[in-house]
């Protein structure tokens, strides 16, 4: 079943959660203004997968069902699968800044492939249980959020070392049908709005956190959990151009003696897999947030485009400005360009399931991570300060002053003063509202801090085969030692013997427009 957003809308009346926004309690989550443009949001996500032409990109076959299922549903099987996705979230995001629900399509697939390597390892169920419930997921077309980021306490601390315990969620008690969790998770994107959540490790665990090493799946209305939440975006705000309509909120997500049934519980003590399902998570995520930022690099882009229209300027004449825009150009597509170099380097593991590769999606992510500061002031360059500093909404209907505003503050003759200020309301609200910090947070740190992508990145990037070629070069090696770790790390399968397997793929950036 694919449903419309609509539907989705509608879905979510079903449930009961225990939400709070702003200090006060939501009785329906389906009607609450706050919420709505998170909710709008996640519903592109539905109207497009519905749509004909979108279909290729929007929706897949589910290998194991040969059932349609939504693209952030699906486990991707072929690099073609990791560009499909790819592009898929650079359009959803283009459309609405952030669609929030690639966050359930990477838990889907880090839990896919942690799940059948701990079968391995430890001779447990957890993979076909695992199956069971995501055929569920998709076959009612849900959203879920991905509570992995625990409260965390003192960072220099584990979680068995942490002064209050419920820092981190972790199994609190084991019972015949299932496990009881307690604790919190301190940012869930679209929490509220949701119809369940996935619960995973954040880090990898020593053998006294085994209690926190834990993925289970949680109704977003289970007896126990509260949800303390922001409004999504900017809702009712006149000046929030875009915000207003589509944004995100994120929940303070909070467990307290939840039981989880064992059918819904993927790893419940192994903690040697915690670093792995962290890890695989978030190569995945990294992934979709290379095309979730591309996707709002087109937005400063069209956007920067037209203030520099309106402002009677024009890229031919005036270099500097053109090279602003080449820089801002040169930034995106120099980030998603890693995310397409990471779906093509993509490999299959043992689970069937094809992960982008590690290096690519994270100097995908470190680069936007970094540079979206720097996007954001290439955006302002080019529009000027109005964005700013222009009157409020409520001005424009002023007798007072609406008129002399537009024939003061016009830009170029052609271009009315109302479709200007629209456009740099949008600017605003994009880059210099609190939506525009929001941005700069959620590049920065959403999906893990810089330090940790440059951890990944050192600990997968294939040094010792560098190490190797100059040793050749240099026709014997520097250091006759085998076990020296600068060559600990090599990487078969890439410009090597073997050769790289590049992705079919029929889609490219350009050709998809909503
Ligand atoms: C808008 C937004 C949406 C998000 N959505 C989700 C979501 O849906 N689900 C989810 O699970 N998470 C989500 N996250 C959380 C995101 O993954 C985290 O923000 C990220 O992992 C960093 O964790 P933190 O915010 O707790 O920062 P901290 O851990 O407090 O880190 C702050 C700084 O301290 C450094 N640091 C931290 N610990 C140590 C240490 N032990 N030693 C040295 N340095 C350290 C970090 O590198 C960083 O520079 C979201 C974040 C944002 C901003």
């Amino acid at each position: 079943m694919l449903m419309s957003s609509q539907e989705f809308r509608e879905s979510l009346r079903a449930h009961r959660p225990r939400v709070f926004v702003d200090g006060d309690r939501v009785e329906s989550v389906a009607d609450e203004k706050r919420l709505a443009p998170g909710i709008a949001a996640i519903g592109v996500t539905y109207d497009f997968a519905l749509r004909p032409e979108l279909r290729p990109l929007m929706t897949a076959t589910d290998q194991a069902s040969g059932r349609v299922v939504n693209r952030m549903l699906h486990v991707n099987r072929e690099t073609r699968d990791l560009m499909s996705k790819l592009e898929a979230v650079r359009l959803l995001c283009q459309e609405v800044g952030c669609a929030q629900r690639y966050l359930t399509h990477d838990a889907l697939n880090g839990i896919h492939q942690a799940t059948f390597r701990t079968d391995a390892e430890h001779g447990t169920d957890y993979h076909a249980r695992f199956l069971a419930y995501m055929r569920e997921v998709q076959d009612e077309d849900q959203t879920l959020a991905v509570a992995m980021t625990d409260g965390k306490g003192d960072r220099s601390l584990k979680p068995h070392e942490q002064a209050n315990a419920d820092a981190y969620v972790r199994i609190v008690e084991r019972r015949p049908g299932g496990i009881v969790i307690s604790g919190v998770k301190a940012i869930v994107t679209a929490a509220p709005y949701v119809h369940g959540f996935l619960v995973m490790p954040c880090r990898a665990m020593t053998p006294d956190d085994a209690d926190f090493a834990l993925c289970c799946a949680v109704p977003v209305d289970a007896e126990g959990v509260t949800v303390v939440a922001r409004p999504a975006g900017r809702p009712g705000e006149s000046a929030a151009k875009f915000s207003g309509r589509y944004g995100q909120s994120t929940g303070v997500v909070i467990f307290e003696n939840v039981f989880v049934p064992h059918e819904r519980v993927f790893l419940a003590g192994e903690h040697d897999q915690a670093g792995f399902l962290a890890q695989t998570y978030a190569t995945h995520h990294r992934h979709s947030c290379i095309a979730a930022r591309a996707g709002f690099g087109d937005l400063l882009i069209g956007a920067g485009a037209l203030m520099t229209e309106a402002n009677g300027l024009d890229f031919d004449r005036h270099a500097h400005l053109r090279d602003a825009m080449v820089e801002l150009i040169k930034i995106v597509e120099g980030f998603f360009a890693c995310g397409v170099a990471a779906s093509v380097y993509g490999q299959a593991d043992a689970s069937g399931a094809v992960m982008p590769d590690t290096v690519f999606a994270n100097v995908g992510k470190l680069l936007l991570a970094t540079q979206i500061y720097d996007m954001q002031r290439l955006a302002h360059t080019v529009s000027g300060g109005l964005v700013v500093a222009l009157p409020g909404p409520d001005e424009d209907h002023n007798p007072a002053t609406a008129a002399s505003l537009a024939a003061l503050l016009g830009g170029r003759a052609n271009i009315p003063y109302d479709k200007r200020i629209a456009v740099a309301r949008m600017m605003e609200d994009l880059t210099a509202s609190h939506t525009g910090g929001w941005y700069s947070v959620i590049s920065l740190h959403g999906g893990g801090s810089p330090e940790a992508m440059k951890r990944e990145i050192f600990r997968n990037y294939p040094l010792g085969d560098r190490v190797d070629l100059v040793e050749r070069l240099l026709d014997r090696g520097v250091v006759a030692d085998p076990t020296r770790k600068i060559t600990r790390n090599r990487q078969p399968g890439r410009c090597c013997v073997q050769g790289c397997s590049v992705a079919e793929t029929e889609v490219r950036p350009t050709r998809w427009s909503a």
